[in-house]
């Protein structure tokens, strides 16, 4: 492995996650980092201030993370993070009430709106311009180019977003046609896989094709809990 200076941990934290991949890398290294932050944040910062004011300024976490965090089913973590929430519900109840009928229904669907987005949100969209960045700063580099090339390509968000940010007409043309071969990769796998559906061609064995239709999917809207 190359000894250059500039490359950082951001950078080999990319590379591997492209050396890895299954499906999309960025999407993976979001997904672990998530479920790093949600984990710590069990683990020690379910007390912490800061964490606790911040949850009241953004109503909780949205919709996303916090289904995502109900799945490390740490009832005692999550009770004292959400007896917050429900403490701030009441106070917009009580809030309510006692309001004329047309400003309370002019204003009740902005009410319990926002004032800052979801934390996890925010970290997770930090993380994500950091990787597209180290991405694309380092697409000329021979390893990230290697390993970027063998991996199963970007799914189509991260792809579009990619490609809004390419700085050169000549990493631009690499990635459509890095991505247009992996599609095409695609494409015949799934096509491989309907044909084996028949009853006349089912006894062949199978082969890579047999999860193209879970990676069809991830590929084309991103892997589950990202976006
Ligand atoms: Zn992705
Ligand atoms: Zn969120």
């Amino acid at each position: 492995m190359s000894k250059d200076p500039r490359k950082h941990t951001g950078y080999f934290d990319v590379l591997e996650a492209f050396q890895k991949a299954k499906v999309c890398a960025l999407c993976e290294l979001e997904d672990r980092d998530m479920l790093r932050y949600l984990d710590n944040l069990l683990y020690e910062n379910v007390n912490d201030v800061g964490v606790r004011a911040d949850l009241a300024r953004s109503r909780g976490y949205c919709h996303r993370h916090a289904h995502l965090l109900l799945e490390f089913a740490d009832g005692l973590g999550t009770a004292i993070l959400y007896r917050d929430q429900v403490l701030q519900m009441m106070d917009f109840l009580k809030g309510q009430q006692g309001l004329p009928t047309k400003l309370y229904r002019r204003t009740l669907p902005k009410a319990w709106s926002h004032d800052a987005a979801c934390p996890a949100c925010a970290i997770q969209a930090q993380g994500r311009r950091r990787n597209v960045r180290t991405l694309l700063e380092w697409l000329g580099d021979p390893e990230m180019r290697a390993v970027f090339d063998a991996s199963p390509g970007l799914c189509v968000p991260h792809m579009l977003m990619v490609l809004q940010q390419v700085p050169s007409a000549a990493k631009r043309d690499h990635l459509l046609k890095v991505q247009q071969s992996k599609f095409e990769i695609l494409a015949r796998e799934l096509a491989e896989f309907t044909r084996k559906q028949d009853y006349r061609f089912c006894d062949e064995p199978v082969g890579a094709e047999k999860n193209s239709w879970q990676r069809a999917v991830h590929m084309m809207v991103g892997m589950k809990d990202v976006f």
